[in-house]
């Protein structure tokens, strides 16, 4: 899962990295207003980390413009700001959640978790297909209720095709979902990592979940 952090003073937004990075979400660090939209045309991300005061394009008008294009990526402001007059416009502007600084960690990967969970209808983070579970609380998988071990890279690409399930996937798609801007990687390693998930989650059950579509992808569903 790829997010963007928007915070212009450099050390928080270095930490918020090296947090999000161990709890295995890919970001990308942006330091000024004025460069977001350009980072949201360049690659998908799953959520946005909204400082509010930044140098450029202050926060609020980030957001406007990015609701303005009709881009629907969930945003959560993180300010400094913390009167409910802000509050009430940044989520009236279209923020799916506001934290006010200082945070709790826990806090802010909680409400993660919220706001991308991927349908609206859904309230809980686990996702599901047949007996397949990816449990974005704690990180498990499971099949037919047996833990499966993974690596945080497998864990990536399980979540993104499980969180997309039924549709397909490009390699190059899923290497911008689980790689960051800086890490040039030729799109056939994907076919590694789902060799090893096949073995994981799929070999030795009746319905196979992991589908390769030829020339094009993979999609994760069940089929009869
Ligand atoms: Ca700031």
């Amino acid at each position: 899962m790829r997010i963007l952090i928007v915070e212009d003073e450099k050390d928080l937004n270095r930490l918020l990295e090296k947090r999000l990075t161990f709890e295995g979400y890919i970001t990308d660090c942006c330091y000024d207003g004025a460069e977001v939209i350009e980072y949201l045309e360049t690659a998908e991300y799953d959520a946005v980390i909204l400082d509010l005061m930044l140098p450029g394009t202050d926060g609020m008008q980030v957001l406007r413009t990015v609701r303005s294009i009709n881009n629907q990526v969930p945003v959560l402001i993180l300010s400094a700001k913390s009167e409910t007059k802000d509050i009430v416009s940044g989520l009236d502007a279209g923020a799916d959640d506001y934290m006010v600084k200082p945070f709790d960690f826990s806090e802010l990967l909680a409400r993660l978790r919220l706001i991308t969970r991927k349908k609206v209808e859904t309230r809980e983070n686990t996702y599901r297909c047949d007996g397949l579970e990816v449990d974005t609380n704690n990180k498990t998988v499971r099949r037919n209720g047996v833990v499966i071990p993974v690596s945080p890279r497998e864990y990536a690409i399980l979540l993104y095709l499980i969180r997309n399930q039924g549709t397909v996937l490009t390699r190059q798609q899923i290497v911008d979902n689980i790689y960051n801007l800086d890490q040039d990687i030729n799109s056939n390693v994907i076919d590694v990592y789902i060799r090893l998930l096949r073995k994981k989650i799929d070999v030795g059950f009746d319905h196979k979940l992991i589908h390769t579509m030829r020339g094009i992808g993979y999609v994760l569903k069940w089929t009869e």
